[in-house]
C-alpha cells in the first residue's frame, strides 16, 4: 500500500516535529501566562538575528555561516558573540514591538525598563 515508504515516513516525521514543538510553545505560552507574563513568538524567518546586525538593524551583503561564530558588522562595526548579537537583535525587536503596541494592554515587564536590559547593551 506503501509506494515509498521513505518520503511517506519523511512526512510522518515533520509532522510529528511540527506537533512537538507546537506542543511546547504552548506549554510555554501557559507557563508565560500563569507567572502573570506573556509569550511573544518572534519571527526570525523576517528578522534574521543571526545575520542582523543588533546596532544598526542591517543586513550583512554576504551570508554569514554557522562557523561565523563572532559577529562583526560590515556597516557599523560592532563586534560581538553570534549568539549575543541574536540575543541582542532579539531583545531590539521586542523593544520596537512592545513600543509600537502601545493600547494593546500589553506592559513591558519590569525587568524591562529597569537596569537589567540596559545594562546588556553595549
Ligand atoms: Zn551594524
Amino acid at each position: 500500500m506503501v509506494h515509498n515508504g521513505r518520503v511517506h515516513k519523511k512526512g510522518l516525521d515533520r509532522e510529528i516535529h511540527a506537533a512537538v514543538a507546537a506542543t511546547f510553545l504552548k506549554m510555554i505560552r501557559a507557563k508565560a501566562e500563569e507567572a502573570g507574563s506573556w509569550y511573544e513568538e518572534a519571527p526570525t524567518w523576517e528578522i534574521k538575528p543571526t545575520q542582523r546586525s543588533h546596532m544598526c538593524w542591517k543586513l550583512p551583503d554576504e551570508k554569514k555561516t554557522l562557523s561565523d561564530r563572532e559577529y562583526q558588522c560590515p556597516h557599523c562595526s560592532v563586534t560581538c558573540d553570534r549568539d549575543e548579537n541574536a540575543a541582542l537583535v532579539l531583545l531590539r525587536w521586542l523593544e520596537m514591538r512592545l513600543a509600537g503596541s502601545s493600547g494593546s494592554g500589553r506592559e513591558a515587564p519590569e525587568m524591562w525598563s529597569s537596569g537589567s536590559f540596559a545594562a546588556m547593551k553595549r
